[in-house]
């Protein structure tokens, strides 16, 4: 856990929770603290197996507090209910928790200075799965640029986790053709994955290793 956070390990949940609440409505780390009316921290349970992250609050959320709210929320809402997920079972952030002005994408260094208040959530939700929401935010979990029309539904192993990327409800909004089928079948992906239904990220690329072993 980031030095930011100062309750003790064992804390209980809604102390870690306001602990972390605390530290990112006190954050001045990079400059989207001055154009924000509310910083979003984060929303659901520590306890979730998946989590489902997007790169930044937009200004619904910025007006809300709450991450997915407005058109894309209700994309991403209608996906989870056809995945045969509930928001309560699933922990739902961004990579940067201000809204940078007009939606622009969050530059490095924003994506930087907000790293160890997201590392901080990895580190108390432990998911076994995330699902990445658009390229941006696939690009930063796997430490190199992709478009998400290339790896959408692709079930990577990431130190352990299953990273699932997929299309970002927003380009559902837009009109981007497949993007809400596409969230929709991945979502339902990362249920099969936690269901024991569908291989995890590490067991893939293991059936891969091994195939590739005999063909050689
Ligand atoms: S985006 Fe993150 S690092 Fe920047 S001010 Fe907000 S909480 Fe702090």
């Amino acid at each position: 856990m980031g030095s930011d956070l100062t309750a003790p390990a064992n804390a209980s949940p809604a102390r870690l929770k306001r602990e972390l609440e605390r530290a990112v409505r006190a954050c001045t780390a990079c400059g989207l603290h001055q154009g924000r009316t509310t910083p979003v921290v984060g929303e659901g349970s520590f306890d979730a197996r998946l989590m489902i992250v997007g790169s930044k609050p937009r200004r619904h959320e910025d007006l809300q507090g709450r991450p997915f709210a407005g058109g894309t929320g209700n994309v991403l809402d209608q996906a989870m209910q056809v995945a045969g997920l509930a928001r309560s079972d699933v922990y739902l952030t961004t990579l940067v928790k201000c809204r940078p002005e007009d939606d622009r994408p969050a530059s490095t260094h924003e994506v930087e200075a907000c790293g160890q208040l997201f590392r901080a959530q990895l580190q108390l939700v432990r998911p076994e799965v995330v699902v990445a929401l658009g390229s941006f935010a696939a690009s930063v979990l796997l430490r190199r640029p992709v478009s998400i029309e290339r790896v959408a539904g692709y079930r990577l192993d990431v130190q352990g986790v299953t990273l699932i990327p997929t299309y970002h409800p927003a380009d559902a909004v837009r009109g981007v053709p497949q993007a809400a089928v596409t969230l929709r079948r991945d979502l339902s992906a990362a249920k099969a994955v936690l269901d024991g239904r569908l291989p995890t990220g590490a067991q893939t690329l293991a059936e891969l290793r091994s195939r590739t072993a005999v063909g050689s």
